[in-house]
Protein backbone atom coordinates (compact mmCIF):
# COMPACT_ATOMS: atom_id res chain seq x y z
CA UNK A 1 0.00 0.00 0.00
CA UNK A 2 0.71 3.26 -0.61
CA UNK A 3 1.96 5.24 2.40
CA UNK A 4 -0.03 8.65 3.00
CA UNK A 5 0.70 10.47 5.81
CA UNK A 6 -2.09 10.50 8.34
CA UNK A 7 -1.13 12.97 10.99
CA UNK A 8 -4.63 15.52 10.26
CA UNK A 9 -1.91 18.74 11.72
CA UNK A 10 0.97 17.91 9.78
CA UNK A 11 -1.30 17.64 6.59
CA UNK A 12 -2.91 20.71 7.53
CA UNK A 13 0.51 22.71 7.40
CA UNK A 14 1.84 21.21 4.38
CA UNK A 15 -1.53 21.85 2.42
CA UNK A 16 -1.03 25.36 3.96
CA UNK A 17 2.77 25.89 2.83
CA UNK A 18 2.33 24.34 -0.36
CA UNK A 19 -0.86 23.80 -2.09
CA UNK A 20 -2.69 26.62 -3.82
CA UNK A 21 -5.89 25.99 -3.95
CA UNK A 22 -8.90 26.33 -6.57
CA UNK A 23 -11.77 29.01 -6.47
CA UNK A 24 -10.10 30.62 -2.91
CA UNK A 25 -9.54 33.76 -1.68
CA UNK A 26 -6.05 32.47 -0.78
CA UNK A 27 -5.68 35.11 2.10
CA UNK A 28 -8.66 34.08 4.02
CA UNK A 29 -7.74 30.59 3.72
CA UNK A 30 -4.67 30.98 5.04
CA UNK A 31 -5.32 32.90 8.26
CA UNK A 32 -8.70 30.06 8.71
CA UNK A 33 -8.54 26.65 8.89
CA UNK A 34 -8.63 23.98 5.83
CA UNK A 35 -10.61 20.75 6.41
CA UNK A 36 -8.81 17.49 5.59
CA UNK A 37 -11.99 14.94 4.30
CA UNK A 38 -10.44 11.81 4.65
CA UNK A 39 -12.93 9.45 3.38
CA UNK A 40 -16.12 8.57 1.93
CA UNK A 41 -19.38 6.05 1.97
CA UNK A 42 -22.96 6.40 0.57
CA UNK A 43 -23.63 9.78 0.53
CA UNK A 44 -20.78 10.72 3.92
CA UNK A 45 -17.88 12.18 4.19
CA UNK A 46 -15.23 12.10 7.55
CA UNK A 47 -12.65 14.61 8.31
CA UNK A 48 -9.78 14.51 9.69
CA UNK A 49 -11.17 16.21 12.96
CA UNK A 50 -13.79 12.98 13.07
CA UNK A 51 -16.67 15.19 12.16
CA UNK A 52 -19.19 13.05 9.94
CA UNK A 53 -20.91 15.40 7.09
CA UNK A 54 -23.63 14.46 4.58
CA UNK A 55 -22.90 15.80 1.49
CA UNK A 56 -25.60 17.72 0.13
CA UNK A 57 -23.50 18.82 -3.07
CA UNK A 58 -22.35 15.20 -4.21
CA UNK A 59 -18.59 16.50 -3.93
CA UNK A 60 -19.15 19.23 -6.49
CA UNK A 61 -22.57 18.01 -8.29
CA UNK A 62 -20.95 15.07 -9.68
CA UNK A 63 -21.23 11.54 -6.87
CA UNK A 64 -24.23 11.10 -8.16
CA UNK A 65 -24.13 7.05 -7.56
CA UNK A 66 -22.45 7.91 -4.30
CA UNK A 67 -18.79 7.10 -2.55
CA UNK A 68 -19.03 3.80 -2.19
CA UNK A 69 -19.61 1.50 -5.38
CA UNK A 70 -17.58 -1.36 -5.68
CA UNK A 71 -18.13 -1.77 -9.76
CA UNK A 72 -16.69 1.27 -10.45
CA UNK A 73 -13.47 0.74 -8.27
CA UNK A 74 -13.25 -3.14 -9.60
CA UNK A 75 -13.31 -1.68 -13.65
CA UNK A 76 -10.98 0.83 -12.84
CA UNK A 77 -8.52 -1.72 -11.56
CA UNK A 78 -9.43 -4.04 -14.26
CA UNK A 79 -8.23 -0.88 -16.42
CA UNK A 80 -5.07 -0.30 -15.28
CA UNK A 81 -3.83 -3.72 -15.13
CA UNK A 82 -5.08 -4.67 -18.92
CA UNK A 83 -4.32 -0.99 -20.43
CA UNK A 84 -3.61 1.47 -17.96
CA UNK A 85 -3.57 4.63 -21.12
CA UNK A 86 -3.56 4.30 -24.86
CA UNK A 87 -4.50 7.45 -26.71
CA UNK A 88 -6.97 7.80 -29.25
CA UNK A 89 -4.58 10.45 -31.83
CA UNK A 90 -2.79 8.18 -35.04
CA UNK A 91 -5.91 6.09 -35.91
CA UNK A 92 -5.93 4.30 -32.53
CA UNK A 93 -8.65 3.56 -30.52
CA UNK A 94 -8.96 1.31 -27.62
CA UNK A 95 -11.90 -1.33 -26.43
CA UNK A 96 -13.30 0.69 -23.42
CA UNK A 97 -13.67 4.42 -25.29
CA UNK A 98 -14.84 2.45 -28.48
CA UNK A 99 -17.84 0.68 -25.99
CA UNK A 100 -18.41 3.97 -24.23
CA UNK A 101 -19.06 5.79 -27.40
CA UNK A 102 -21.84 3.12 -29.04
CA UNK A 103 -23.53 3.28 -25.16
CA UNK A 104 -23.88 7.06 -24.79
CA UNK A 105 -25.02 7.19 -28.51
CA UNK A 106 -27.93 5.01 -27.43
CA UNK A 107 -28.59 7.05 -24.52
CA UNK A 108 -28.55 10.24 -25.98
CA UNK A 109 -31.62 12.58 -27.20
CA UNK A 110 -32.30 12.00 -30.81
CA UNK A 111 -29.63 12.98 -33.54
CA UNK A 112 -26.31 12.79 -30.81
CA UNK A 113 -24.64 10.12 -32.76
CA UNK A 114 -20.84 10.95 -31.65
CA UNK A 115 -18.60 12.20 -28.82
CA UNK A 116 -15.53 13.97 -28.50
CA UNK A 117 -13.56 13.18 -24.94
CA UNK A 118 -11.70 14.99 -22.46
CA UNK A 119 -11.09 15.32 -18.65
CA UNK A 120 -13.05 18.03 -17.53
CA UNK A 121 -16.20 20.40 -18.73
CA UNK A 122 -14.40 22.92 -19.16
CA UNK A 123 -12.26 20.93 -22.03
CA UNK A 124 -15.68 19.79 -23.43
CA UNK A 125 -17.15 23.42 -23.55
CA UNK A 126 -13.75 24.76 -25.36
CA UNK A 127 -14.18 21.71 -27.82
CA UNK A 128 -17.80 22.56 -28.22
CA UNK A 129 -16.75 26.33 -29.01
CA UNK A 130 -13.95 25.34 -31.16
CA UNK A 131 -16.25 23.11 -32.76
CA UNK A 132 -18.69 25.25 -33.80
CA UNK A 133 -16.63 27.58 -35.02
CA UNK A 134 -14.63 25.12 -36.87
CA UNK A 135 -18.18 23.96 -38.64
CA UNK A 136 -19.14 27.21 -39.49
CA UNK A 137 -15.77 27.73 -41.14
CA UNK A 138 -16.67 24.32 -42.79
CA UNK A 139 -19.79 26.02 -44.49
CA UNK A 140 -18.13 28.67 -45.82
CA UNK A 141 -19.57 31.32 -43.20
CA UNK A 142 -16.01 31.63 -41.43
CA UNK A 143 -17.51 35.19 -39.78
CA UNK A 144 -20.22 33.09 -38.07
CA UNK A 145 -17.48 33.63 -34.66
CA UNK A 146 -19.50 35.21 -32.01
CA UNK A 147 -20.69 32.86 -28.75
CA UNK A 148 -24.12 33.81 -27.29
CA UNK A 149 -24.54 32.71 -23.49
CA UNK A 150 -26.30 34.09 -20.68
CA UNK A 151 -26.08 35.76 -16.88
CA UNK A 152 -25.25 33.69 -13.79
CA UNK A 153 -23.67 30.26 -17.15
CA UNK A 154 -21.46 28.55 -15.64
CA UNK A 155 -19.39 26.95 -17.98
CA UNK A 156 -15.71 25.76 -16.63
CA UNK A 157 -12.49 28.10 -15.95
CA UNK A 158 -10.49 28.03 -18.47
CA UNK A 159 -9.94 31.26 -20.55
CA UNK A 160 -12.82 30.17 -22.87
CA UNK A 161 -14.49 29.53 -20.11
CA UNK A 162 -14.40 32.59 -17.83
CA UNK A 163 -15.30 34.19 -21.33
CA UNK A 164 -18.00 32.19 -21.94
CA UNK A 165 -19.35 32.26 -18.09
CA UNK A 166 -21.82 34.74 -17.00
CA UNK A 167 -20.57 34.96 -12.84
CA UNK A 168 -19.63 38.34 -12.61
CA UNK A 169 -16.80 38.60 -10.59
CA UNK A 170 -15.27 35.98 -12.53
CA UNK A 171 -16.31 37.11 -15.72
CA UNK A 172 -14.51 40.60 -14.80
CA UNK A 173 -11.23 38.82 -13.44
CA UNK A 174 -10.44 36.71 -17.01
CA UNK A 175 -13.48 36.77 -19.16
CA UNK A 176 -11.79 39.34 -22.06
CA UNK A 177 -11.85 36.95 -25.00
CA UNK A 178 -13.36 38.66 -28.06
CA UNK A 179 -16.33 37.33 -29.70
CA UNK A 180 -18.58 36.22 -26.66
CA UNK A 181 -21.60 37.57 -25.72
CA UNK A 182 -24.30 37.32 -23.22
CA UNK A 183 -27.99 37.62 -22.39
CA UNK A 184 -30.28 37.67 -20.09
CA UNK A 185 -31.68 34.65 -18.27
CA UNK A 186 -35.05 33.75 -16.88
CA UNK A 187 -34.52 33.87 -12.94
CA UNK A 188 -37.60 34.07 -12.44
CA UNK A 189 -37.63 34.84 -8.44
CA UNK A 190 -35.86 37.89 -8.94
CA UNK A 191 -36.64 39.29 -12.46
CA UNK A 192 -40.20 38.37 -13.29
CA UNK A 193 -41.97 41.07 -11.83
CA UNK A 194 -45.58 41.66 -12.39
CA UNK A 195 -44.71 38.48 -15.67
CA UNK A 196 -46.48 34.99 -15.22
CA UNK A 197 -43.82 32.49 -15.73
CA UNK A 198 -44.35 31.71 -18.43
CA UNK A 199 -44.43 34.80 -20.10
CA UNK A 200 -41.18 35.80 -18.01
CA UNK A 201 -39.51 32.67 -19.66
CA UNK A 202 -40.60 34.10 -23.46
CA UNK A 203 -39.46 37.54 -22.87
CA UNK A 204 -35.57 36.23 -21.29
CA UNK A 205 -35.59 33.99 -24.77
CA UNK A 206 -36.28 36.87 -26.31
CA UNK A 207 -33.19 38.73 -25.51
CA UNK A 208 -31.31 36.03 -27.70
CA UNK A 209 -33.21 37.39 -30.51
CA UNK A 210 -33.31 41.21 -30.10
CA UNK A 211 -29.14 40.20 -30.03
CA UNK A 212 -29.62 38.29 -33.09
CA UNK A 213 -31.45 41.06 -34.84
CA UNK A 214 -28.39 44.10 -33.63
CA UNK A 215 -25.38 42.01 -34.64
CA UNK A 216 -26.71 39.65 -37.30
CA UNK A 217 -26.90 36.09 -37.61
CA UNK A 218 -23.92 35.90 -40.02
CA UNK A 219 -21.96 37.02 -37.27
CA UNK A 220 -22.65 34.62 -34.51
CA UNK A 221 -21.59 30.72 -34.21
CA UNK A 222 -23.53 29.12 -31.53
CA UNK A 223 -25.81 30.05 -28.24
CA UNK A 224 -25.03 27.85 -25.26
CA UNK A 225 -27.17 27.06 -21.48
CA UNK A 226 -27.15 24.90 -18.94
CA UNK A 227 -30.94 23.46 -19.21
CA UNK A 228 -30.93 24.38 -15.22
CA UNK A 229 -28.31 26.93 -14.25
CA UNK A 230 -26.06 25.88 -11.45
CA UNK A 231 -23.52 27.53 -10.02
CA UNK A 232 -25.20 30.38 -10.85
CA UNK A 233 -28.23 29.07 -8.14
CA UNK A 234 -30.26 26.30 -9.38
CA UNK A 235 -31.99 28.62 -11.94
CA UNK A 236 -34.76 26.90 -13.45
CA UNK A 237 -36.53 28.32 -16.60
CA UNK A 238 -40.20 28.38 -17.20
CA UNK A 239 -41.74 26.00 -19.75
CA UNK A 240 -41.94 28.17 -22.47
CA UNK A 241 -38.01 29.39 -22.31
CA UNK A 242 -36.24 26.48 -23.79
CA UNK A 243 -38.43 26.06 -26.80
CA UNK A 244 -38.57 29.29 -27.64
CA UNK A 245 -34.47 29.38 -28.00
CA UNK A 246 -34.74 26.18 -29.86
CA UNK A 247 -37.18 28.34 -32.41
CA UNK A 248 -35.11 31.17 -32.51
CA UNK A 249 -31.78 28.86 -33.09
CA UNK A 250 -33.10 27.35 -35.61
CA UNK A 251 -35.06 30.26 -37.16
CA UNK A 252 -31.29 32.49 -37.56
CA UNK A 253 -29.22 28.99 -38.41
CA UNK A 254 -27.42 29.66 -34.90
CA UNK A 255 -25.96 25.86 -33.19
CA UNK A 256 -27.62 25.09 -29.98
CA UNK A 257 -25.43 23.94 -27.46
CA UNK A 258 -26.61 22.77 -24.15
CA UNK A 259 -24.24 22.58 -21.43
CA UNK A 260 -25.39 19.59 -19.14
CA UNK A 261 -22.31 19.19 -17.13
CA UNK A 262 -24.60 19.34 -14.38
CA UNK A 263 -27.81 18.24 -15.73
CA UNK A 264 -26.47 15.36 -17.04
CA UNK A 265 -26.61 11.53 -16.23
CA UNK A 266 -30.04 11.37 -13.93
CA UNK A 267 -29.78 14.13 -11.83
CA UNK A 268 -32.93 16.00 -12.97
CA UNK A 269 -34.76 12.82 -12.82
CA UNK A 270 -34.64 12.18 -16.63
CA UNK A 271 -31.23 10.94 -18.30
CA UNK A 272 -30.29 14.53 -19.63
CA UNK A 273 -31.69 18.17 -19.12
CA UNK A 274 -32.34 18.53 -23.04
CA UNK A 275 -34.64 15.17 -22.24
CA UNK A 276 -36.90 17.49 -19.54
CA UNK A 277 -37.11 20.17 -21.65
CA UNK A 278 -37.40 18.76 -25.22
CA UNK A 279 -34.53 20.52 -26.51
CA UNK A 280 -32.81 19.29 -29.94
CA UNK A 281 -28.94 20.28 -29.30
CA UNK A 282 -26.51 20.37 -32.06
CA UNK A 283 -23.73 20.14 -29.13
CA UNK A 284 -23.74 18.41 -25.90
CA UNK A 285 -21.28 18.52 -22.85
CA UNK A 286 -21.17 16.04 -20.14
CA UNK A 287 -18.48 15.45 -17.60
CA UNK A 288 -18.86 14.69 -13.52
CA UNK A 289 -21.37 12.32 -13.40
CA UNK A 290 -20.22 10.59 -16.11
CA UNK A 291 -18.06 8.64 -13.89
CA UNK A 292 -20.09 9.78 -10.49
CA UNK A 293 -16.62 11.92 -9.93
CA UNK A 294 -14.41 8.86 -9.73
CA UNK A 295 -11.80 9.90 -12.36
CA UNK A 296 -12.28 12.67 -14.46
CA UNK A 297 -13.56 12.53 -17.74
CA UNK A 298 -16.22 14.58 -20.18
CA UNK A 299 -17.94 13.55 -23.07
CA UNK A 300 -18.78 16.18 -25.76
CA UNK A 301 -22.06 14.83 -28.15
CA UNK A 302 -21.90 16.03 -31.49
CA UNK A 303 -24.82 16.15 -33.77
CA UNK A 304 -25.12 14.28 -37.13
CA UNK A 305 -25.45 17.63 -39.21
CA UNK A 306 -21.86 19.21 -37.42
CA UNK A 307 -20.60 15.48 -37.21
CA UNK A 308 -21.09 14.51 -40.81
CA UNK A 309 -19.93 18.18 -41.75
CA UNK A 310 -16.41 17.13 -40.52
CA UNK A 311 -16.35 13.44 -41.86
CA UNK A 312 -17.63 14.51 -45.14
CA UNK A 313 -15.30 17.56 -45.71
CA UNK A 314 -12.39 16.02 -44.18
CA UNK A 315 -9.00 18.30 -43.91
CA UNK A 316 -7.04 17.49 -40.60
CA UNK A 317 -8.98 19.25 -37.03
CA UNK A 318 -6.20 20.39 -35.46
CA UNK A 319 -7.95 19.73 -31.74
CA UNK A 320 -7.45 16.12 -29.13
CA UNK A 321 -6.46 16.08 -25.60
CA UNK A 322 -3.72 13.46 -24.06
CA UNK A 323 -6.22 12.00 -22.12
CA UNK A 324 -8.99 12.86 -24.53
CA UNK A 325 -11.02 8.92 -24.52
CA UNK A 326 -8.68 7.75 -21.34
CA UNK A 327 -9.59 3.80 -21.47
CA UNK A 328 -9.44 4.04 -17.20
CA UNK A 329 -11.73 6.91 -17.34
CA UNK A 330 -14.25 5.20 -20.09
CA UNK A 331 -14.38 1.46 -18.42
CA UNK A 332 -15.39 3.24 -14.97
CA UNK A 333 -18.15 5.77 -16.92
CA UNK A 334 -19.15 2.49 -18.61
CA UNK A 335 -19.67 0.96 -15.04
CA UNK A 336 -21.01 3.73 -13.52
CA UNK A 337 -23.61 3.45 -16.22
CA UNK A 338 -24.75 0.20 -15.26
CA UNK A 339 -25.22 1.59 -11.94
CA UNK A 340 -27.19 4.27 -13.45
CA UNK A 341 -29.16 1.82 -15.04
CA UNK A 342 -29.38 -1.37 -12.46
CA UNK A 343 -30.24 0.73 -9.34
CA UNK A 344 -32.38 3.23 -11.01
CA UNK A 345 -30.88 6.23 -9.93
CA UNK A 346 -32.97 8.44 -12.52
CA UNK A 347 -35.99 6.90 -10.61
CA UNK A 348 -34.26 7.70 -7.55
CA UNK A 349 -33.27 11.16 -8.22
CA UNK A 350 -37.12 12.52 -9.24
CA UNK A 351 -38.74 10.16 -6.52
CA UNK A 352 -35.82 11.73 -3.92
CA UNK A 353 -36.39 14.84 -5.39
CA UNK A 354 -40.05 15.29 -4.65
CA UNK A 355 -39.59 13.95 -1.35
CA UNK A 356 -36.53 16.73 -0.52
CA UNK A 357 -38.35 19.54 -1.75
CA UNK A 358 -41.63 18.44 -0.16
CA UNK A 359 -39.69 18.51 3.37
CA UNK A 360 -38.34 21.30 3.21
CA UNK A 361 -41.19 23.54 1.92
CA UNK A 362 -43.23 21.68 5.19
CA UNK A 363 -40.35 22.93 7.44
CA UNK A 364 -39.17 26.31 5.77
CA UNK A 365 -42.15 27.58 3.91
CA UNK A 366 -43.11 29.78 6.35
CA UNK A 367 -39.61 30.40 7.41
CA UNK A 368 -38.96 34.79 7.47
CA UNK A 369 -35.81 34.15 5.88
CA UNK A 370 -36.77 32.23 2.46
CA UNK A 371 -38.37 33.65 0.06
CA UNK A 372 -38.88 30.53 -2.39
CA UNK A 373 -37.61 26.76 -2.57
CA UNK A 374 -37.49 25.47 -5.83
CA UNK A 375 -36.01 22.40 -7.43
CA UNK A 376 -36.43 19.72 -10.08
CA UNK A 377 -35.16 16.34 -9.64
CA UNK A 378 -32.38 16.59 -6.69
CA UNK A 379 -31.08 20.15 -7.85
CA UNK A 380 -32.44 22.09 -5.38
CA UNK A 381 -32.36 26.19 -3.86
CA UNK A 382 -33.52 28.38 -1.42
CA UNK A 383 -33.67 31.90 -1.87
CA UNK A 384 -32.58 33.75 1.77
CA UNK A 385 -34.03 37.17 1.47
CA UNK A 386 -34.22 40.16 3.35
CA UNK A 387 -37.29 41.51 1.31
CA UNK A 388 -39.39 37.82 1.21
CA UNK A 389 -42.86 39.15 -0.47
CA UNK A 390 -40.83 41.86 -2.91
CA UNK A 391 -37.55 38.80 -3.37
CA UNK A 392 -35.15 41.38 -2.50
CA UNK A 393 -31.69 39.90 -1.17
CA UNK A 394 -29.56 41.50 1.57
CA UNK A 395 -26.39 43.69 0.82
CA UNK A 396 -24.11 40.82 -0.18
CA UNK A 397 -21.18 42.27 2.36
CA UNK A 398 -23.55 40.81 5.12
CA UNK A 399 -22.94 37.26 3.46
CA UNK A 400 -25.50 36.23 4.84
CA UNK A 401 -25.47 32.70 2.58
CA UNK A 402 -21.40 32.20 3.02
CA UNK A 403 -23.11 32.63 6.54
CA UNK A 404 -25.71 29.75 6.75
CA UNK A 405 -23.15 27.54 5.13
CA UNK A 406 -20.90 27.83 8.36
CA UNK A 407 -23.39 27.27 10.17
CA UNK A 408 -24.66 23.91 7.93
CA UNK A 409 -21.50 22.50 8.22
CA UNK A 410 -21.56 22.91 11.82
CA UNK A 411 -24.65 21.17 11.72
CA UNK A 412 -23.06 18.20 9.56
CA UNK A 413 -24.64 18.89 6.00
CA UNK A 414 -22.33 20.14 3.48
CA UNK A 415 -24.92 23.11 1.32
CA UNK A 416 -23.05 25.35 -0.95
CA UNK A 417 -24.13 29.58 -0.93
CA UNK A 418 -24.37 30.75 -4.76
CA UNK A 419 -24.74 34.93 -3.54
CA UNK A 420 -27.42 33.97 -0.89
CA UNK A 421 -29.01 31.38 -2.93
CA UNK A 422 -28.77 27.65 -0.31
CA UNK A 423 -28.33 24.97 -3.00
CA UNK A 424 -28.59 21.35 -2.35
CA UNK A 425 -27.72 18.48 -4.64
CA UNK A 426 -26.77 15.06 -3.25
CA UNK A 427 -25.42 11.95 -4.29
CA UNK A 428 -28.91 10.12 -6.08
CA UNK A 429 -28.37 7.68 -3.88
CA UNK A 430 -29.46 9.24 -0.67
CA UNK A 431 -31.92 7.28 1.15
CA UNK A 432 -35.12 8.33 2.98
CA UNK A 433 -33.82 8.59 6.11
CA UNK A 434 -30.87 10.97 5.07
CA UNK A 435 -33.43 13.08 2.81
CA UNK A 436 -34.91 13.66 6.63
CA UNK A 437 -31.77 14.70 7.84
CA UNK A 438 -31.15 16.92 4.83
CA UNK A 439 -34.09 18.56 5.76
CA UNK A 440 -33.85 18.67 9.58
CA UNK A 441 -29.99 20.08 9.28
CA UNK A 442 -30.85 22.69 6.56
CA UNK A 443 -33.27 24.13 8.58
CA UNK A 444 -31.37 24.22 11.45
CA UNK A 445 -28.35 26.45 9.82
CA UNK A 446 -31.47 28.92 8.42
CA UNK A 447 -32.59 29.28 12.02
CA UNK A 448 -29.43 29.92 13.72
CA UNK A 449 -28.59 32.52 10.00
CA UNK A 450 -32.09 34.01 11.21
CA UNK A 451 -31.03 34.23 14.70
CA UNK A 452 -27.83 36.10 14.14
CA UNK A 453 -29.77 38.48 11.47
CA UNK A 454 -31.65 39.38 14.10
CA UNK A 455 -29.30 39.88 16.83
CA UNK A 456 -27.94 42.37 14.14
C1 LIG B 1 -18.64 22.27 -13.50
C2 LIG B 1 -19.13 22.79 -14.79
C3 LIG B 1 -18.27 23.01 -15.87
C4 LIG B 1 -16.78 22.88 -15.76
O1 LIG B 1 -16.39 21.58 -15.49
P1 LIG B 1 -14.90 21.31 -14.92
O2 LIG B 1 -14.82 19.81 -14.92
O3 LIG B 1 -14.83 21.92 -13.56
O4 LIG B 1 -13.95 21.92 -15.86
C5 LIG B 1 -18.83 23.40 -17.08
N1 LIG B 1 -20.16 23.57 -17.21
C6 LIG B 1 -21.01 23.38 -16.19
C7 LIG B 1 -22.47 23.54 -16.42
C8 LIG B 1 -20.53 23.00 -14.94
O5 LIG B 1 -21.37 22.84 -13.92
Amino acid sequence: MLDIPNDIDHLRAVDNAHHLHPFTDHKSLHEGRVRVITRAEGVWIWDGDGQRLLDGMAGLWCVNAGYSQPTLVEAAARQMATLPYYNCFFSSTTPAVAALSERLARMSPAGLNHVFYASSGSEAVDSALRIARQFWKLQGKPEKRIIVSREYGYHGSTIAGASVSGMTDMHKQAGDLPDFHQVMTPYTWRDAGDLSPEEFGLKAAQSLEAYIQQVGADKIAAFIGEPIQGAGGVIIPPDSYWPEIQRICRAHDILLIADEVICGYGRLGAMFGSDVYGIQPDLMTTAKGITSGYVPLSALFVGDRVAETFIEQGGEFYHGFTYSGHPVACAVALANLDVIDSQNLVGAAERQGATLLAGLRDALGDHPLVSEIRGRGLMIALELAEDKAGHKPYASSRKVGLTCRNFATEEGLVMRACRDTMVLAPPLVISDEEVGLVVERAARAIDRTWGQIKAG
